[in-house]
């Protein structure tokens, strides 16, 4: 297992972690992170299930051989409720300092004395300890087959995201494409965008857009999951698409229906036409097509490598997937939307939207919003002869309305929410459980936090941080 080992984490957490280790003493002073493990050929990531702050005097008290240590009730307590959960331990200290950090001999000492019995006790596949600086973190993290491996980096879920190495890192430089964009992002966080692998799922109007946008601004890699072939109704909104992808000369009205069926088969995936324009626009990006449903747990399984979902197909049961690889995963998701609602007696527009909701780990769920539908879950989960004949969803087939400009303003605002995000320009004041909606007609934007059932099946504790210790709600084969 060669690939490198990361740390991740909550805003919440986060903030509450630094509070206990800075609380402005300029002492040491020590915590334990239980963690979830997802295991990706890109990477492990250890992701923060809860953090129990040692009290200083009581679990946290003057060493024998060191400055300070975790009393050895404490750690057998921690280490046991590890065992029961079926989390990791890693134990967290502070030093002084600001960009740079390493563990002291008698740390790694420490370790060498202590760790072999802990994976005994927490029978999980690692153990291992965090140092902390004030704007760096180091790693020694102990794997059940023997090897000893450092951290690469620790990653703060948040808005904005922060990274923190052992040592401050020189980013590459731009070069001259990216020259404007960079007096933005400053050629770290043109860096950044270049190792960020994003998931698409739906290329259709707004996902398109997406694409659009991720290839132009520099991202490294993209993976586009949809299942869907082109059709001459989607040339006025899916970005870069042509007429001879929807074999127009075969499936333009008026033809037969054998040739218009025979011309819809050979026209082109959704797939292959974003792909085309994501290497026009970038000479480096890496594409990775999925012509199938992301349901598929093979391609759920590919989401659980990726830096960010965006959601920009209409599926409960996608949703519910994106929502359970956010929280249990802590990918985090930005759902986009265009709806047209129509008045049901007159066939008059009622109301025309786009909407943007952003999830990080544990903040803002789609079935908390109750965006999930158990009854469309249970209609998606049929096969479409088997909905087809048992007739519920008539309506299902008359295709919805949907232009261009309503998945523009959503699409943009999704990326640029996140691009603002992961550069680390948002403020630290912006508030991340917050969504927002575009009302064209009314000339109105609403914005709406949201509310969280402790209890959720996607963002509770049964989900939360649990990694590849859960099923994802994907199809059963
Ligand atoms: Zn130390
Ligand atoms: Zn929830």
């Amino acid at each position: 297992m060669n690939a490198p080992w990361s740390v991740h984490i909550t805003q919440d957490d986060w903030r509450a972690l630094l509070a206990h280790l800075y609380p402005g003493d300029r002492d040491e002073h020590a915590a334990i992170l239980r963690c979830g493990l997802a295991r990706t050929p890109r990477g492990n990531r250890l992701l923060v299930h809860d953090v129990l702050y040692a009290v200083d005097g009581i679990d946290y008290v003057p060493g024998d051989r060191g400055y300070r240590k975790l009393t050895a009730d404490f750690v057998l307590q921690t280490a046991e409720s590890c065992a029961d959960d079926q989390l990791i331990y890693i134990a967290v200290h502070c030093h002084g300092g600001t960009d740079r950090v390493e563990f002291s001999e008698i740390d790694l000492a420490s370790h060498e004395r202590g760790y072999p019995a802990l994976l005994d006790i927490t029978e999980r596949p690692a153990v291992g300890a965090l140092v902390f600086a004030r704007n760096a973190v180091a790693g020694d993290i102990w794997l059940a087959d023997g090897t000893r491996v450092p951290i690469e980096h620790l990653e703060v879920q948040g808005r904005p995201r922060i990274r923190l190495h052992p040592e401050p890192r020189r980013p590459a430089h731009a070069g001259e494409a990216y020259d404007r964009q960079s007096r933005l992002f400053g050629d770290r966080g043109q860096d950044i965008l270049a190792t960020q692998r994003i998931a698409i799922i739906g290329l259709g109007g707004a996902g398109s857009l997406i694409n659009e946008y991720l290839a132009r601004l520099g991202v490294g890699e993209l993976v586009l999951i949809d299942p869907d072939r082109i059709e001459i109704s989607n040339l006025p909104r899916v970005v870069g698409a042509r007429r001879w992808d929807a074999r127009t000369l075969l499936t333009a009205e008026g033809r037969p229906e054998w040739l218009r069926q025979f011309g819809r088969r050979l026209s082109a995936r959704k797939v292959d036409i974003a792909a085309r324009v994501a290497r026009t626009a970038s000479k480096t990006v890496t594409v990775t097509t999925v012509f199938d449903d992301v349901l598929e747990p093979d391609v759920a399984q590919l989401l659980t490598a990726c830096d960010h979902i965006f959601l920009a197909a209409d599926s409960h049961s996608a949703r519910r997937l994106v929502d359970a690889l956010t929280h249990q995963y802590f990918v985090p998701n930005t759902q986009v939307g265009a709806k047209v609602s129509l008045v049901e007696s007159t066939g008059d527009v009622a109301d025309v939207f786009s909407v943007v909701r952003s999830s990080l780990p544990g903040v803002g769920c789609l079935r908390c919003a109750q965006l999930i539908s158990p009854i469309l879950l249970q209609e998606e989960a049929k096969s479409l002869s088997e909905r087809r004949r048992q007739r519920y969803l008539d309506d299902e087939e008359v295709p919805a309305p949907s232009v261009i400009t309503l998945n523009a303003i959503a699409a943009a605002h999704a990326v640029n929410d996140w691009l603002m995000g992961i550069t680390g320009l948002t403020s630290d004041l912006v508030d991340p459980d917050r969504w927002i909606s575009f009302h064209p007609l009314a000339d109105d934007i609403v914005e709406y936090s949201q509310r969280r059932d402790p209890r959720c099946p996607n963002c509770g504790p049964a989900r939360f941080a649990r990694g590849d210790a859960k099923r994802l709600p994907t199809k059963v084969r």
